[in-house]
């Protein structure tokens, strides 16, 4: 789905023009192919959970657009992949009750990209690109003006007859989600109003989130299971939401998707090879490389990579941010180290 239309009263999904790319599916690929996780999205800020100051600086600003009558000012989110960056994309649109156009950096590749989507925007609109810090330069350059003065400027021509032609835009908001704030270049990162980080979620959240989905996907899950999946979900919504679906495949299974417990849980989890803390097979392929074959770091984030057969940004991005945050990786200038934490679960965990 290139464009997706959440206006409150303009629930109509607008037509997708022919050259406008599909969201890229990097970013989630186990999930974007058949986009399950469109139906579970939370659509207004109320049932957003968790994120307190970003609902909070983010409330505040759409009241005062809408007071206004003026475009929301634009917003860079960053955080870690799964954290809601294109919910509240979305749930932006439907609080300011405009359309919300979807799309990725890499699929922007060539100018007539960039220029198609901002000449068919509506007054107020919200334009959301994942992955901004891979946008070309070229790209870049058409949106400094959009962004700063809602004017497209068109090369006409070339060589020596080549002319510069400006075309007014409607006000519009950009909305750009990245998991790399510092690749982005300092020009673009300062044409954005708002810059939000978004962090990882807590238990009590996670828990909502879970009984939230259990409810939309018509699952009994008792309160056990609920706090299970909660705790082995790395803090990201995205993945809660995952594991829910895969201890829904064992239930079904089981024929006890009514009132699913804590050791059906742990049946999936186990299947699925996640550990109590959320560490799936990735995670401790990286700490055991490290400890097995590096006596715990420091290394560099390319031999790392390398060793691991991953590509370093994915690494980078996705493996590590979690691990960081458990306290079982640490970076350090001269690589990765792992702690003494991580050494202690890789431990436990063999023992298991
Ligand atoms: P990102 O864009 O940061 O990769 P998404 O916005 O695609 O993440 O979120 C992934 C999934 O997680 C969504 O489908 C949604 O169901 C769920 N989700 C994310 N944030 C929240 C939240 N704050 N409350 C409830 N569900 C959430």
């Amino acid at each position: 789905m290139a464009i997706v239309s959440s206006g409150a009263g303009r629930n109509t999904p607008r037509r997708q023009p022919a050259a406008t790319p599909l969201l890229d599916a990097q970013q989630a690929p186990d999930e974007t192919a058949a986009r399950p996780e469109d139906g579970l999205r939370p659509k207004r800020l109320k049932d957003y959970f968790g994120q307190s100051e970003l609902k909070q600086v983010l409330g505040i600003a759409v009241k005062a657009a809408l007071s206004r009558g003026d475009a929301l000012d634009h917003v860079l989110l960053y955080g870690p992949p799964g954290l809601g960056k294109t919910t509240m994309a979305l749930v932006l649109a439907e609080e300011l009750g405009v359309s919300c156009r979807i799309t990725s950096a890499p699929a922007l590749e060539r100018p007539r990209d960039i220029v198609g989507l901002l000449m068919n925007l509506q007054p107020r609109d919200l334009l959301f690109i994942d992955e901004i810090h891979r946008l070309t330069r070229v790209a870049e350059e058409l949106l400094y003006p959009a962004m700063e003065d809602r004017r497209l400027d068109l090369t006409v021509g070339k060589g020596s007859t080549a002319r510069t032609r400006s075309l007014e835009l409607p006000p519009f908001t950009l909305v750009g989600a990245t998991t790399r704030a510092g690749s982005l270049s300092s020009p673009l990162r300062d044409r954005f109003g708002l810059i939000q980080r978004l962090e990882f979620y807590g238990q009590d959240d996670l828990e909502s989130i879970v009984a939230r989905t259990a409810g939309l996907l018509g699952i009994g899950l008792l309160p056990a299971a609920c706090t299970q999946i909660a705790g082995c979900c790395r803090g990201t919504p995205r993945i809660a939401n995952r594991l829910l679906r895969r201890v829904r495949d064992v239930a079904s299974v089981q024929g006890a998707t009514e009132s699913i417990d804590a050791l059906l849980v742990a049946d999936a989890l186990r299947l699925h090879r996640v550990d109590h803390r959320g560490l799936d097979a990735s995670d401790r392929r990286l700490l055991a490389l490290l400890l097995d074959q590096y006596g715990g770091g420091p290394v560099g984030l390319d031999t790392l990579a390398a060793a691991l057969g991953d590509d370093p940004a994915t690494l980078e991005a996705v493996v590590e941010p979690f691990l960081l945050q458990q306290g079982f990786l640490m970076r350090t200038p001269r690589g990765r180290v792992v702690t003494q934490a991580g050494r202690d679960h890789l431990q436990a965990d063999l023992a298991a």
